[in-house]
């Protein structure tokens, strides 16, 4: 049987991933995602009411022109996770193929979050929901399975495309945790598994690539956030955490610790509330006496009561940790809310500054202001979600895939990782593929 990947999007930048493979006549697409440092850089550019050709031409989303030269049927959209470099493009993609879209259930209701908010597109594409472990039939010779893996949200998996010539692991985007916090360890016998039984090909999340070591588990940065509140805990000022508002395990360790020093939670912004609200939804353990606002009126509510009941109370857990203009943290900053930062208050950032010249600009014009009021700053506690060079080894070991296909970096990120494949034994340009947005792969005939 004929296997191709088409790689399609986030092979040449960090963002809008798409691979779609074809086994046969038979094609599975990988992802939809979003370029969020494009969408940033042209800040007044309404996405959900654009076309797919202008956002393919802005770089923000992936040129799926490239899926109609494979000379197959889509018969599944898949989607490994609900961020948006993964599924920020379903609402401009998806209706373009008559095939159903199958995620975890978790992801599924982002999926369906992005297709409400989409101005410009139908999508009435059948929603399919599977669990880890689960498998469903593609065409008549292939199957489609999921394994759990750790990453910075909850309900990830690496979707695997079963072919008479061996699997096809999507390996975007994980960690190695055995100590998640909320969720099962990572499902590393399954990857040993898949190697017994022959894997013809893995993409691999080079995000990390060329960083040394082991990527820490969740559960250390629940470590060092305790250590950061523990340290606050007889502060009178104001006490304001930001994360990412999809990151569940993280949210649920600062609600718990504020509540362990005596103050109360609350959640604001608009992604604040939706995730709370899909995290309760799955029994994730957000407490449902915990308070969440994403409108601006009940914000601007909820923060009169901040200021009227006492700010050494409460904790504000908020939007915005990347400095980003319109998010909570920065119009709190500006004064733009009845909140008003004095000095000696404090501001947790649980998330690391994403090196990106937009985002760093930013972070840099918020943490001026904030010094300028004489707010306390604790920065980046927070492990990433991406495997370091220690986990791809791991990886190459678990799978001994036939050929590995490096995604989700630019070219030199790229490079460190078929650096460490060659040390593998593998050859570039023979067995590690050096792909580019758009170049078509052919593994087998
Ligand atoms: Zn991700």
């Amino acid at each position: 049987m004929e296997i191709e990947i088409a790689t399609i999007g986030g092979y040449e930048e960090v963002g809008r991933n798409m691979t779609a493979v074809r086994a046969g006549d038979d094609v599975v697409i990988f992802d939809m995602g979003l370029n969020l440092s494009e969408v940033l850089l042209h800040d007044d550019v309404a996405v959900e009411r654009m076309h797919s050709l202008d956002l393919i031409d802005l770089g923000a989303i992936p040129d799926d022109r490239a899926v109609g030269d494979l000379e197959g049927s889509v018969r599944a959209i898949v989607f490994s996770h609900g961020h948006l470099d993964h599924v920020g493009a379903v609402g401009k993609l998806a209706h373009r193929y008559d095939a159903p879209i199958v995620a975890t259930p978790f992801t599924l209701e982002l999926v369906k979050d992005q297709l409400a908010g989409e101005e410009r597109f139908e999508t009435d594409n059948t929603l399919v929901s599977m669990e880890p472990g689960e498998t469903i039939p593609i065409g008549a010779r292939c199957e489609l399975e999921f394994v759990h893996v750790t990453h910075s949200t909850v309900g990830a998996v690496n979707p695997v495309l079963h072919t008479p010539e061996g699997a096809v692991v999507y390996g975007l985007d994980k960690r190695l945790d055995h100590t998640p916090v909320i969720e099962d360890p990572i499902d590393v016998e399954r990857f040993s598994e898949l190697g017994d039984r022959g894997v013809l090909a893995y993409i691999e999340d080079c995000t990390n690539a060329g960083r040394k070591g082991r990527t820490p588990s969740e559960s250390v940065a629940r470590a060092r956030l305790r250590d950061v509140f523990d340290s606050l805990a007889d502060t009178d000022g104001a006490l304001v955490a930001t994360t990412f508002a999809s990151h569940v395990a993280r949210v649920a360790s600062i609600v718990e610790f504020a509540r362990e020093i005596g103050r109360e939670p609350i959640l604001l912004g608009r992604s604040m509330q939706t995730y709370a609200t899909t995290a309760r939804h799955f029994d994730y353990p957000i407490p449902e006496d915990v308070e969440a606002h994403g409108h601006r009126a009940s914000i601007e509510r909820a923060l009169r009561r901040v200021a009227n009941e006492g700010r050494e109370d409460f904790c504000l857990v908020v939007t915005g940790h990347q400095g980003e203009p319109r998010a909570m943290l920065s119009r709190m900053a500006r004064n733009e809310t009845p909140f008003e930062f004095d000095a000696g208050d404090a501001v947790v950032f649980s998330a690391r500054t994403i090196p990106e010249p937009t985002n760093e600009g930013q972070r840099h014009r918020l943490e001026t202001l904030l010094r300028q009021r004489g707010v306390r700053l604790y920065d980046d506690v927070h492990v990433s979600g991406h495997l370091r060079d220690e986990g791809h080894y791991e990886m190459l070991e678990r799978l001994r895939p036939e050929n590995v296909v490096p995604a989700h970096q630019t070219l030199s990120g790229i490079a460190s990782y078929v650096t460490l494949a060659e040390s593998q034994g593998y050859t570039p340009g023979e067995d590690v593929h050096i792909p580019r947005n758009g170049t078509t792969i052919q593994l087998a005939e």
